[in-house]
């Protein structure tokens, strides 16, 4: 990391940028109020550090040794934000931000009607951004895959519900892109880019949908460590984009006989990953469980933990979905859950430790 003078001219940073190019390196650059840190991207041992500390304009140059530097505390320290967290801004909500964010919707949009229904209800229960699969990731080729594998037309009809239901209930949108191929569609119809947890490790589709310059929903990979959910992270920053929410869903549960749970949700992930980043992360008690009698709870939990949001799969039937029914809970459950993970919010945010 080079951190510049506070009073460093354009033409010097040029320049750095241009040694740095030099080594076969790329560069990111992030301009703080009062200073500007250039983070290096690619193997840092091939650039001479003494040498770049002469240069015009160079304050000190750090070796940064987490794989995930560019997303990391110890990069964002340097730029002078107020709270050296960020804040993402999707319409007029902020993730990140003073209040706890909700996102909710069903696991898959199955027909114009039941979406539309369900964005009534998760909007009058206090939900922000309006979910719902498209293209969905299934373990199983013989179950509903969503109306995106219909065809590239059923594709882009879903797409359009899920934009008009937001534009009618004033909710900003997010859904998944499963793989390169879907990402100009997709990003033409939605707020947020959700990258699930199977692809967590698709390094050019990280890179695509980076590109695309808007806010990525980033979930954990069931049986990735965090030091690795980090560095894939850093893969979407590198491109430039940083305005990544990240999601803890649950990690394969351990041990021999019945699982109770779908998957075992990773809470303490939530403070520990808190302390290495300054990117906000949420939960996802849906996948994380598989249980719909546990999300309360497990919501609760959550928000306790220091999750800036909750992503919940929310059906007003969920007998009647089609993916995923025995995790949904219903709109007015829903309302439950918020009014709840709201007051938690209050009581614990002036205390809970950060940093
Ligand atoms: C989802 O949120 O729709 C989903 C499939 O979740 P995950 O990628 O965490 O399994
Ligand atoms: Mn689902």
């Amino acid at each position: 990391m080079i951190i510049m003078d506070a009073n460093a001219t354009k033409e010097q940073i040029e320049h750095v940028l241009k040694e740095i190019r030099k080594y076969g390196l790329r560069a990111d650059v992030s301009r703080g109020e009062y200073k500007t840190v250039i983070g290096l991207i690619g193997d840092e041992r091939k650039i001479p550090f003494a040498n770049f500390a002469l240069l015009p304009g160079v304050k000190e140059v750090r070796m940064v040794e987490t794989p995930y530097k560019l997303i990391s505390k110890e990069y964002s320290k340097f730029f002078g934000w107020a709270s050296e967290d960020m804040v993402i801004k999707v319409g007029n909500t902020e993730i990140g931000g003073s209040e706890p964010v909700f996102i909710a919707g069903p696991c898959a949009v199955e027909s114009k009607t039941q979406l539309f229904k369900i964005a009534e209800g998760v909007k009058k229960a206090g939900a922000h951004i309006l979910r719902g699969g498209v293209f969905k990731p299934r373990s199983s080729v013989h179950s509903f895959q969503g109306l995106g594998a219909g065809s590239w037309e059923e594709a882009e009809e879903a797409l359009k519900w899920l934009a008009a239901a937001g534009k009618r209930f004033e909710l900003p949108v997010i859904t998944e892109v499963r793989g390169e191929t879907q990402v100009d569609l997709v990003a033409q119809y939605v707020d947020i880019l959700q990258i699930g947890a199977r692809n967590m490790y698709d390094q050019d589709l990280l890179a695509k949908v980076a590109k695309k310059g808007k806010p990525i929903l980033f979930k954990r990979h069931f049986g990735a460590g965090i030091e690795e959910f980090l560095s894939f992270a850093e893969y979407i920053a590198a491109e430039g984009n940083k305005a990544i929410v990240l999601c803890e869903r649950g990690i394969i549960p351990v041990g021999k006989g019945k699982n109770y749970t779908r998957y075992t949700l990773d809470l303490a992930a939530v403070p520990a990953i808190q302390k290495e980043t300054y990117l906000p992360i949420m939960v996802d008690p849906s996948h994380g469980t598989g249980r719909r009698d546990l999300i309360f709870n497990m919501s609760c939990a959550a928000i306790a933990a220091g999750a800036c949001g909750l992503m919940i799969e929310v059906h007003h039937n969920p007998q009647e979905a089609l993916v995923d029914g025995q995790q949904m809970i219903t709109p007015e459950e829903l309302k439950d859950v918020i009014d709840a993970c709201q007051r938690i919010h209050k009581l614990i945010a002036p205390k809970r430790s950060k940093n």
